[in-house]
């Protein structure tokens, strides 16, 4: 891994214009699982310590596009955002002029390959430090035939000692400057930036790459990364549930008030079947609701005589595990109880831990509210007490 010590920038270069995959939006734009290519591939960089700067080179027209993704992700780590050349060669030279004087390694990387990890991109910025240069490679598998352009084979060719370049490839600053500036002298032209530093005649130490940092060239490649990418949509966003709960009791004397499982003194107490407890039976409602299992009612009918006087926590505890049986956990709730009257606050710990012990979650998931209504409404004249529940339930 590279020491934090070393100072690192990243240039990524995205300028294609997607022609070579007859696509609309260039296909560093493309979204897989739900982000922007580029997006994966800047988030693997802000993940290395090391890199203190990140260089977008994008496609001229493409500009404003990028810096609004720059927020709306949150790549906070991007630096600059400049406009790319004709050659990739011109695109990284614009990029190496937005780098800052005091960056010791510049590491370059196709803003196409969004697979990359940053253990390899660490290992690889540790390596140029080391060695001056380095490049992330895998050995040739398959076997090797020239082709003629007719589609004959010509000949097998060796494959002994034959590696495929892949990026990040990454150069000590300076030498990275001083290898542009002889191909710009020498009028050469380089599809990598190793290319240009053996132009220069300085040697470039090889990193072992992964199979899976693939550059998207064609459609094939964008399903590949797709599937790679695809099983972590299906787990953390489509297996999220959320739901709504709304509740209100009356007011009546005579009766106990009982919200969150906490007897509360006050003159009135909630009137209802059961202990009349607002603030669970919303809870309740919004479980249900996340399920697809209808509300409260359904499960626990006023009529039955069993449900008589029953602690709502004890309603709330078969909600759960419904929702366990089901195969989700509760994320968060965020529950709010609208009351002229007595002031809520000071029983809110133990609330919560009654319903993060019932709702087997941390105490902090539990979010309690309270709020009068500035003696407007049912809830305003004292009439009533109301509760509404939001949670937020993910599959296992
Ligand atoms: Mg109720």
């Amino acid at each position: 891994m590279a020491p934090i010590s070393i100072t690192a920038a990243a240039i990524i270069p995205a300028a294609g214009s997607g022609r070579r995959m007859g696509l609309s939006t260039p296909k560093q734009f493309q979204e897989v699982a739900g982000v922007p290519l580029l997006v994966h591939t800047v988030n693997a960089f802000q993940a290395v310590p090391a890199v203190q700067e990140i260089i977008l080179v994008v496609p001229p027209d493409h500009i404003d596009f990028v810096r609004d993704l720059l927020i709306r992700y949150r790549l906070l780590r991007v630096s600059a955002v400049v406009p790319g050349g004709a050659r990739r060669q011109d695109s990284v030279k614009a990029g190496l002029l937005a780098v800052s004087a005091e960056i010791e390694v510049v590491i370059v990387h196709d803003g196409a390959r969004p697979l990359v990890s940053p253990g390899l991109i660490s290992v690889c910025i540790a390596a140029a430090h080391e060695h001056g240069a380095a490049m992330v490679a895998v050995p040739v598998k398959d076997t090797l035939k020239a082709v003629t352009n007719e589609g004959w084979v010509e000949r097998t060719v060796d494959r002994t000692g034959m590696w495929q370049a892949q990026t990040p490839q990454a150069v000590r600053a300076a030498l990275l400057r001083e290898a542009f500036r002889f191909a710009d002298e020498t009028g050469f032209s380089g599809t990598d930036e190793a290319s240009l530093l053996e132009h220069l005649g300085h040697p470039v130490r090889v990193v072992s790459g992964a199979e899976t940092n693939i550059k998207v060239t064609r459609p094939d490649d964008l399903q590949m990364v797709r599937a790679l990418l695809g099983p972590k949509e299906n787990d953390d966003l489509m297996n999220f549930r959320i739901g709504i709960g709304f509740d209100a009791h009356r007011l009546v004397p005579e009766r106990t008030l009982i919200l969150g499982g906490v007897k509360i003194p006050h003159a009135l107490g909630l009137l209802g079947h059961s202990d009349a407890d607002v603030l669970v039976h919303s809870l309740c409602d919004a479980l249900l609701g996340a399920l697809g299992e209808g509300d409260i009612g359904r499960h626990f009918p006023d009529q039955d005589p069993g449900y008589k006087d029953i602690c709502s926590l004890v309603l709330l505890e078969q909600v759960v595990s419904l929702v366990q049986g089901k195969g989700f956990r509760l994320v968060n709730a965020d529950i709010t109880v609208i009351a002229e009257r007595p002031k809520l606050s000071p029983y809110f710990p133990s609330m919560q831990e009654n319903l993060a012990r019932i709702c087997k979650t941390e105490r902090e998931r539990i979010n309690l509210k309270a709020t009068t209504t500035e003696a407007m409404g049912f809830e305003g004249r004292q009439e009533g007490i109301s509760a509404q529940a939001v949670v937020l339930l993910a599959g296992k």
